[in-house]
């Protein structure tokens, strides 16, 4: 059999392009690592690495006397999801439209450099993701506090544009674990969708899934859910035909040196298995798809570029806040290159604990810096990513430091109390990226084989890239779907 699309992933990138090209009746195959776990369970499948920052200028960094910049303190941390979905699950539904008139380094603009609009991509994402701004209605007392205190201090606050159906969202706050009112999208409903189609009740048997086969509809899959190796045979809407092996580990992509051929990997029970397919698409996410690469024998320049859009929660007490039961980051103030978002971070719990606080989560409130950082780190071999702290970027960290603790300080909280969380990075992104390993088409050296994840994303954004990335998907899927146009299959 040869596949005519072979997906590498089922994040941001890989499920929104095989919904599109699902549309066109081609033969899809998609291989995920992971499994496929129930809706509200995505925190513990968060995968913490090793960030390595190194300060640019030390000395630089306790230079006023008002503020101890304590998230220099900490060990730095990136997060992202191996399992269906990706990293979407974990999402807190915020959809930035990356407009170029935005804030510096938006994404737009850093893909005009390369002569590739991705407006009306982007509308169509935003269209199937049914983005909208939190409504007025929806906004929790102290994030209307904060929206308050900022405007009061100057600073703009404007409603998050977030993927949340609000018929559905009962305000919880537990965005992070993934929603279980399906209120929030992530990528698994793209893959629900084309489980959920026709076909699927004809395959059940084949379907392996974590307990969640009844919101699947598929609920003849509970006796034999746990066991099955990972194969899922979808046959979805009328004339396409896809397959999705969850729990197979993409090793790499074989090719002649020009075209692509297949990739190889290995299956649930360790072991090896090839498949051939006429185009390969990785999305296996930016700190997956370097190694995939480099596995292939492509390396120039791979892995190298990376950003992750830094990030610190500044928090503090504020008795009976409740900001954990509020939908988080409800609004933004943009400050060009960087963002303040309210947002409830567990993180600040055990560190107040250890300065002596008594405090519990009720009454714990935060902002967020959220920042593009420099693309200028390294993913090495054994997963450690290294990277430069800029003097541009500790600057604009401790700008939105300072500017978050007047605006804890306006609503009330305990000034001895305010601190902030380690330096973390939730948005990796650039180790193959435009114009450096892929061209405009998202297509690498090799004919055939393409990238369509947070990978190809040249600069740090600054901002949640994910609607960016379904962009990217659907720019993708009309560049193949083309190239596919009166070709006659023979598989
Ligand atoms: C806590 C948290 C909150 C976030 N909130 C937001 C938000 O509100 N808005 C926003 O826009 N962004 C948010 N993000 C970031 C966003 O989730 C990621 O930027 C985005 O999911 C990246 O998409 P991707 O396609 O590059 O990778 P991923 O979504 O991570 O997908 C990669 C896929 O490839 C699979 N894979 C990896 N290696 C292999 C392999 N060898 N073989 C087979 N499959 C493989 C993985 O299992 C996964 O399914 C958040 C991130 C975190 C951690
Ligand atoms: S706040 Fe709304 S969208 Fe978020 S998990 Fe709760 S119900 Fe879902």
């Amino acid at each position: 059999m040869i596949y005519d699309v072979l997906i590498v992933g089922t994040g941001a990138g890989g499920a929104p392009l095989a919904r599109e090209l699902s549309k066109k009746g081609l033969n899809i195959l998609i291989l995920e690592k992971g499994a496929f776990y129930p809706r509200g369970t995505a925190v513990p499948h968060i995968i913490t690495s090793k960030l390595s920052l190194k300060v640019e200028n030390e000395s630089d960094i306790q230079d006023n006397p008002d503020f101890t910049y304590d998230f220099l303190e900490y060990p730095p941390e990136m997060m992202h999801i191996e399992d269906v979905g990706g990293t979407t699950p974990a999402s807190l539904a915020n959809a930035c439209y990356a407009c170029t008139g935005c804030y510096a380094n938006s994404v737009t603009a850093q893909f005009k450099i390369h002569d590739l609009d991705l407006f009306e991509e982007l509308i169509e994402a935003s269209r199937d993701l049914k983005v909208g701004p939190l409504p007025a209605s929806r906004m929790g007392p102290s994030t209307r506090k904060i929206v308050e205190a900022g405007e009061k201090l100057g600073h703009f606050m404007e409603p998050m544009p977030k993927f949340i159906d609000f018929d559905k969202c009962d305000g919880c706050g537990l965005c992070i674990t993934g929603c279980k009112k399906g209120a929030k999208w992530d990528s698994t409903d793209f893959i629900r969708e084309l489980i959920d189609s026709d076909g699927s009740k004809q395959c059940s048997k084949e379907l392996r899934l974590k307990q969640d086969s009844e919101e699947l509809k598929v609920n003849d899959l509970k006796d034999d859910s746990s066991n099955i190796q990972g194969i899922t045979a979808v046959n979805g809407p009328a004339k396409h035909n896809m397959t999705l092996i969850t729990d197979f580990n993409v090793i790499k992509v074989f090719h002649d040196g020009e075209k692509v051929e297949g990739v190889e990997g290995v299956d649930k029970n360790g072991e090896n298995k090839t498949f051939k397919a006429r185009k390969v698409v990785i999305a296996a996410g930016a700190l997956n798809t370097p190694k995939i690469l480099i596995n292939s024998k492509i390396t120039e320049n791979v892995g190298e570029n990376l950003f992750t859009d830094l990030f610190i929660t500044v928090g503090g007490i504020l008795k009976g806040a409740k900001l954990n039961q509020e939908i988080p980051m409800g609004v933004k103030s943009e400050f060009g290159p960087y963002f303040l978002s309210p947002h409830f971070s567990g993180e600040l719990i055990p560190i107040l604990t250890d300065k002596g606080f008594d405090v519990k989560p009720d009454d714990l409130i935060g902002l967020m810096v959220k920042m593009a950082d420099e693309a200028n780190g390294t993913l090495h071999e054994d997963g450690v990513v290294e990277k430069i702290l800029t003097q541009k970027d500790i600057n604009l960290l401790k700008e939105g430091y300072c500017k978050a603790v007047q605006i804890l300080k306006e609503i009330g909280v305990d000034p001895q109390s305010i601190t902030s969380t380690p330096i973390r990075g939730a948005h990796p992104g650039g180790t193959a990226a435009i114009g450096k390993v892929v061209d405009e088409k998202f297509e690498t050296c090799v004919k055939g084989l393409f990238v369509a994840d947070a990978s190809v994303i040249p600069q740090a954004p600054g901002r949640p890239p994910i609607l960016t990335i379904t962009a990217i998907a659907k720019r993708l899927s009309k560049i193949i779907s083309k190239d596919f146009e009166g070709v006659t299959k023979n598989n």
